[in-house]
């Protein structure tokens, strides 16, 4: 018999977690459940993030009674806690970012100057990043045979729930679970493994079979909001995928497509550590863009006089959330409206979304931008007055963030610009998208003959 520790990280859930069960098999004598709010992770992320993990780590602390909170560096404060127990391992799920296998890496060696072991077991994804490879061995660079290659490869059933554990809380210092409200008018998800269960449950009996059809509709709102829950490990995508398969059809289709475009990004990232905030396709380094200033400001604000645009980025203030097709448009205009650097959008994505996750969104935002894997060719340029009359064609969307434009019909919603009277207190588009898109094409142009 011994003792564990079972350091939780983004595996915030007591059932399919196998690293869980490892420490609960391992630590007859004692699990001590620990969560290190890290100050290089925890300090830079936006308040709407730090809300919603507040809410996430107290439903975990009520499911197991309490949490060992602890801050402060982690390669200090695991071995700190393993040590104050006498633990003989701590127990992890892998971490694939560049921060987080370098931080357990320093925190795998401290350890081991004590004697104890971290043991990693299972990942936040189905199949972990770097499993999949070509038959040369090299990275998948192209979703779709990353995709079948995923597919053949399969994962593990779900893990068991765990089951009665002897969880013990070491004396002395902890710290309280954050409890950060979010930012004012902003009203963040309900958190926990309960909620996310209850969350997929009611969306497979509700939506998950017209998923395919509506899921690229802002205004009938009908995706899954997993992502956050999928960002905390609050619900495991094996655990996910076992019901889609107990659920076929063509909306169940659909979704194991965008559960595998998660785990295509986290392999991206995994071989690829520099484009977190390097370019994917170098060439692009070449390309010329303006300096971030009152545009950006007025994009962040949602104030740009693009009605779709605007939606979408007081969608993100109000909701830490935004739905796919609404980041595809807003960051498509920054980038090639606006000529700002992928990076900004990036940044300000990260600060403000509860799903944050650097691995969708560097490349989410990699994609759109053109430097991606499988990008978008750079020179399709959405429009987004197009974009806006195609996907919420009754102008629903619009209307729900867009207070200014509610009293507008269909017809006019689009284009207020257009009306003899145009709106009071919306602001005239800040560009002239036609005029625009020219001259992100000559800017294309300009590094064209070195793209790879
Ligand atoms: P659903 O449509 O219900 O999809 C189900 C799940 O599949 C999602 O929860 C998500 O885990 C996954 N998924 C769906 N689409 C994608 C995609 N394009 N890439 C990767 N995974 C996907 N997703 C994040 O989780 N965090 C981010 O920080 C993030 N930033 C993005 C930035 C940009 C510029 C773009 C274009 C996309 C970004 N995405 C990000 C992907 C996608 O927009 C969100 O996953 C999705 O909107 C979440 O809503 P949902 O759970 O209702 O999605």
């Amino acid at each position: 018999m011994a003792k564990t520790v079972m350091w939780f990280r983004r595996d915030l859930r007591l059932s399919d977690n196998p690293a869980l069960l490892d420490a609960v098999a391992a630590g007859g004598d004692g699990v001590v459940p620990l969560f290190v709010l890290d100050d290089q992770l925890f300090d830079k992320s936006g308040t709407p993030r730090q809300a919603y993990l507040g809410a996430s780590l107290s439903a975990l602390a009520e499911q197991i009674g309490d949490l060992h909170v602890v801050h402060g560096k982690a390669s200090d404060e695991v071995v700190r806690v393993a040590r104050a127990v006498g633990a003989d391992s701590v127990h992890i799920a892998a971490d694939f970012t560049p921060y987080g296998s370098q931080r357990d890496e320093d925190v795998e060696k401290a350890l081991d100057e004590h004697d104890i072991a971290l043991l990693r077991t299972g990942s936040y994804y189905a199949v972990a990043p770097g499993r999949i490879r070509k038959g040369d061995n090299s990275p998948y660079r192209v979703y779709t045979p990353y995709f079948k290659a995923w597919l053949e490869h399969g994962w593990r059933p779900p893990a068991d729930r765990v089951g009665e554990a002897a969880w013990i809380f070491p004396d002395g210092r902890t710290h309280p679970i954050p409890d950060q409200a979010p930012p004012p008018g902003m009203t963040v998800p309900a958190a926990g493994e309960r909620a996310a269960r209850r969350r997929w449950a009611d969306y497979i009996d509700a939506d998950l079979a017209d998923y395919d059809d509506v899921r690229d509709l802002p205004g009938v709102d009908r995706t899954s909001r997993m992502s956050v829950h999928l960002k905390w490990g609050e619900i495991h995508p094996r655990t996910m995928l076992a019901d889609l398969a107990d659920h076929p059809g063509k909306g169940a289709d659909a979704y194991r497509r965008e559960i595998a475009f998660r785990e295509f990004y986290a392999d991206v990232l995994f071989h690829r550590p520099d484009t977190v905030d390097g370019y994917y396709n170098k060439s692009f380094e070449a390309m010329r863009y303006d300096d971030p200033g009152a545009v950006l400001e007025a994009w962040k604000n949602g104030r740009t006089g693009f009605p779709i645009v605007d939606a979408g980025m007081r969608q993100l203030l109000a909701e830490g959330w935004m739905h796919n097709r609404v980041r595809m448009i807003v960051a498509s205009f920054l980038v090639k409206d606006l000529h700002v650097e992928w990076q900004h959008g990036a940044r300000h994505f990260l600060d403000k979304l509860v799903d944050a996750d650097i691995a969708s969104n560097q490349h989410g935002w990699q994609w759109v931008a053109g430097c991606g894997t499988d990008a978008s060719p750079y020179f399709r340029i959405f429009n987004p007055t197009t974009q806006g009359k195609k996907f919420d064609a009754a102008g629903d969307y619009i209307r729900r963030y867009v207070p200014e434009l509610a009293g507008l019909d269909a017809r006019n919603i689009h284009e207020p610009w257009l009306l003899d009277n145009p709106p009071e207190g919306y602001p005239p588009p800040l560009v002239d998208h036609a005029v625009e898109r020219l001259e992100s094409l000559s800017r294309y142009d300009e590094i064209r003959g070195g793209i790879r």
